[in-house]
């Protein structure tokens, strides 16, 4: 028995009809609502029992178009803007499927797809302004690629055997970051058994960027108090608002205490590949960078990056302890390094990520790739200035990358009133299929959020917002209440 196709001539057709039909699906995602809720249809339908008989591979196919295909999330739509996604692209969603039909297996080994990866990390390296021996590994995201360099930074810096005795054979440690840091940070202390409190959230500025004084006197207090501080984290580009820390002032902070700076630049590192790579000046001093090429680095989800300039601290946080037998490298064969990238991060059975990073960037060519990151900056900052010209609008931070931060707030409305109404605009933008932007609060401000790291937005379509807004701002405010 085998589990390949009865008549491969059979798989060969519908493979082609999906093709086609994904291409033009792509083609036209302009026309399309840029989202919609999942009808109770369609639910039902789903909501079978276990399949225990199979049925054809068209018939399955045709379920997917008619249940599944037509409620995405909506984040290919040219105005999508929600949290901080990504839009993806055709070759990258070619190339997904080509390393699924390989179904390479990636913890090392000798084969091309261990080439591959090696090579878009030296690339990407290289792009970043890393020496030419930094290490890297493609991860899942940039949750995981931002615990990937913390678990560098802990083992390099604590000071004694975390590994084997874990956090109680020293002194706490401390990390420390701004108040604008993204959740990971919460998660990243919880998973290396310190508990969140070991991460001290330092207030921001008005511009949300850490402020550095207050951060060093937080790590001269904890060090009067007996702590281990181990590492700082800037921001280059926080989720809420796109702001970036002072990266060269928290080098040098970091260099003053001999501390270990980790950057999470999740989305904002890309910045670095363009006309603007002034906003995260000092990222490429870093000892640790993680960012995702799923978002800003429009790639399909998923792939993000650990890269670090410590090749050292990266295997040290992660190659099993005594090197297990059947793990073991061999002089010849295939397995002369079994586990090149399994030990750089979590991951051991790990997919061919690599391929679709390496296609779309040999298919776009990275200048192609930077000049649409420097395009979604320059639409962030003309939907800024139009918000600010506004007389019905507000801009609730500063335009710092490509976030839109802004509210409906006609004159004489209270601050109550414009949060009540505000969350109902988002909805109605949202429900009527017109655009996604998503949200935050900034000093209490409920903000309708525009994150632009989408390569298919045009002028138009924030114009197209703005009117949107500023119509369904009206009709709401009018209605009885
Ligand atoms: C999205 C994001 C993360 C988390 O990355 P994932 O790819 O979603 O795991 C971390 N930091 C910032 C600033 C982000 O925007």
């Amino acid at each position: 028995m085998t589990l390949d196709p009865a008549d491969w001539d059979d798989t060969r057709a519908v493979g082609r009809a999906m093709v086609d039909d994904m291409v033009t699906w792509l083609e036209t995602a302009r026309e399309r609502p840029t989202w919609t809720s999942v009808p109770a249809e369609a639910k039902a339908r789903l909501a079978e029992p276990v399949p225990y008989e199979g049925e054809s591979l068209a018939a399955v196919y045709e379920a997917f178009k008619r249940d599944i295909l037509p409620y995405p999330t909506g984040n290919i739509h040219p105005r999508f803007w929600g949290w901080v996604m990504g839009t993806g692209t055709a070759a990258g969603a070619l190339a997904d499927f080509l390393a699924s039909a390989m179904n390479n297996h990636l913890a090392g080994y000798d084969q091309s797809a261990a080439v591959i990866e090696r090579q878009v990390i030296a690339w990407l390296a290289e792009l970043m302004g890393f020496p030419a021996d930094a290490s890297g590994v493609l991860v899942s995201g940039g949750t995981e690629a931002n615990i990937n360099g913390l678990m560098a930074a802990r083992v390099a810096k604590a000071g004694w055997d975390i590994r084997a005795e874990g956090v109680s054979g020293g002194p706490p440690l401390t990390i420390y970051g701004g108040a604008e840091t993204h959740s990971w940070i919460h998660t990243a202390c919880e998973l290396m058994g310190m508990g969140r409190k070991a991460f001290r959230a330092i207030p921001v500025d008005a511009n949300y960027r850490i402020d550095i004084e207050a951060c060093r006197a937080r790590i001269v207090a904890d060090l009067a108090e007996g702590c281990r501080p181990i590492a700082i984290v800037g921001c280059a580009g926080t989720v809420s608002t796109g702001a970036t820390d002072d990266l060269v002032a928290l080098r040098a902070l970091a260099d003053e205490f001999g501390l270990w700076l980790h950057i999470d630049g999740a989305f904002g590192a890309l910045a670095a590949w363009t006309d603007s790579k002034a906003i995260v000046a000092g990222q490429e001093t870093a000892d640790s960078l993680a960012f995702d090429l799923h978002k800003w680095g429009y790639m399909p989800y998923e792939v993000g990056v650990a890269l670090t300039r410590h090749p050292d601290a990266q295997t040290a946080a992660y190659q099993p302890a005594g090197g297990p037998a059947y793990l073991k490298s061999a002089q010849g064969g295939i397995a002369v390094e079994t586990a090149f990238f399994a030990d750089r991060g979590l991951q051991l059975s790990r997919g061919f990520r690599a391929l679709k990073v390496w296609m779309s960037m040999k298919e776009q060519g990275v200048s192609r790739i930077a000049g649409a990151v420097q395009m979604n900056i320059e639409q962030s900052r003309r939907l800024g200035d139009m918000v600010a010209a506004h007389p019905d609008l507000e801009l609730l931070a500063p335009v710092a990358l490509n976030i839109v931060c802004f509210r409906y707030a006609p004159a004489g409305m209270e601050a109550g009133a414009l949060n009540a109404l505000n969350p109902a605009i988002l909805v109605a933008l949202q429900e009527r299929g017109i655009a996604v932007p998503s949200q935050t609060v900034l000093q209490g401000r409920f903000a309708i959020r525009v994150c632009n790291s989408n390569h298919r937005s045009r002028d138009e379509d924030f114009d197209l917002l703005i009117e949107a807004v500023v119509r369904i701002g009206a009709e709401l405010a009018a209605r009885p209440a």
